[in-house]
């Protein structure tokens, strides 16, 4: 068991400038995540490195998990952390470090030593040639490979301290939450909207959300799957701000005005109006959307031209290029896939048109709405005044 874990970051540390509002953000995000885990934790910043070290018993699987779901953490190494009692004293804790990571393995290592502590009596050449010897003579099973080597022992001299440490557990990647601002997402209680929301997320971005609920429509146990999966989310974006917008009204009378064909691409393009409002309203620079090329007739290019043109926001749609199976791959991943398969329908069916256009035309779709523009305006006002703020933490 370690105490203490040297966390790596990616991108963030080629920021210039920049770099100390990442580090901070990710260590602030560090902090959020930990919060809830067993144990207590200190965060340090030294020198491009940070390290979490945990002050007596702690939960080590949950801290680990709880990491993995930082954005901008590429590893996390679960690391002997010591002060410099000179090279006896640092061989000795190599041995017993080896001993208890590599105990009766047959594999092959390499130590890789780096000095940052340029009063260090040895060279790195020298920590190395000397540490793997007595590796090689205390460890039968193991021998050396300096080009692909299975176990990578890394011996760090800092200034004020020593690190040993050869695991590197994966971490999510992408940028700390705060660094890039905020974003509105579309989250619907199916699995790709989720995804969608996670990914911009991993750049850097804070989300909040909007759900469009259509009771009697739509059931109590719809809405309250979109706010599980909100849940799930929440715990990579830190708590998301949840609009619940109830769209009956809107949905009916389009239902009775326009054309079938067309009901879905009119209703979708009232959803983004109504988000772009409330985005505006909340300081978001952008809108997302689970939406991908092709995936259903409201998602071919020419349905995506008529989505698009009524807002002035971006719309961003992080997996346009995906297909199902990535996506649901990326689901079971962050764990929203088995909420979103839950059979409540996020939509009732008799909104759906059997046979919808797949090439609507714009202008087409422009005249149809002309008709009911005034009164649409008008439960549109009363849509937003519906909004239900749900704030939903991890
Ligand atoms: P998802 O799995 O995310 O529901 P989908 O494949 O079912 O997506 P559509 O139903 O065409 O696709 O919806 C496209 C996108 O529109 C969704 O990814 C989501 O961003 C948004 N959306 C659809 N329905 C709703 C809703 N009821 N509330 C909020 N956003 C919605
Ligand atoms: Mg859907």
């Amino acid at each position: 068991m370690f105490q203490a874990f040297l966390i790596k970051y990616g991108e963030i540390g080629v920021k210039g400038k920049n770099r100390y509002v990442f580090e901070d953000a990710l260590v602030a995000r560090m902090k959020q995540v930990l919060y809830p885990v067993e144990g207590t934790f200190r965060i340090t910043k030294e020198q491009g490195r940070i390290y979490v070290e945990a002050e007596g018993v702690f939960d080590y699987e949950e801290t680990i998990a709880a990491l993995q779901r930082v954005f901008g953490i590429v590893g996390i190494c679960p690391v002997v952390l010591r002060e410099d009692q000179g090279f006896e004293a640092l061989s000795k804790d190599v041995m017993d470090y080896m001993h208890r990571m590599y105990e009766g393995v047959k594999k092959t290592f390499k130590v890789h030593t780096r000095r940052a502590n340029k009063n260090y009596p040895l060279t790195s050449p020298e920590v190395n040639e000397e540490l793997g010897g007595r590796i090689l003579k205390e460890f039968p099973d193991l021998s050396v490979d300096v080009h692909k080597p299975d176990i990578m022992l890394h011996i760090e001299l800092r200034s004020h301290h020593i690190n040993i440490y050869s695991e590197v557990i994966p971490g999510p990647g992408g940028m700390p939450l705060g660094t890039n601002g905020r974003s509105m997402l579309l989250l619907s209680g199916g699995i790709d909207s989720p995804v969608a929301g996670y990914m911009v997320a991993k750049r850097g971005v804070y989300v909040d959300a909007v759900y469009f609920h259509a009771p009697p429509y739509t059931s109590e146990r719809a809405k309250q799957k979109v706010v599980d999966l909100a849940g799930k989310v929440a715990r990579y974006t830190g708590p998301i701000r949840l609009h619940v917008i109830n769209f009956t009204d809107i949905q009916m009378y389009i239902y009775e005005n326009a054309p079938h064909e067309e009901l879905t691409i009119i209703m979708r393009r009232y959803m983004m109006r109504i988000a772009e409002a409330i985005a505006k309203e909340t300081e978001c620079l952008g809108l997302i959307t689970g939406e991908s090329i092709g995936q259903v007739a409201s998602q071919t290019m020419s349905s995506l031209i008529a989505t698009n043109e009524v807002c002035e926001l971006p719309v961003y749609r992080p997996l346009i290029g995906f297909d199902k199976e990535e996506i649901v791959e990326v689901a079971k991943k962050i764990d929203t896939y088995e909420t979103s398969i839950q059979p409540f329908e996020d939509c009732c069916t008799i909104f759906v048109a059997k046979h919808p256009v797949t090439k609507p035309n714009v202008n087409i779709i422009r005249k149809h709405e002309r008709h009911m523009v005034e009164k649409l305006e008008e439960l549109m006002k009363t849509a937003l005044e519906t909004d239900e703020l749900i704030i939903v933490s991890q």
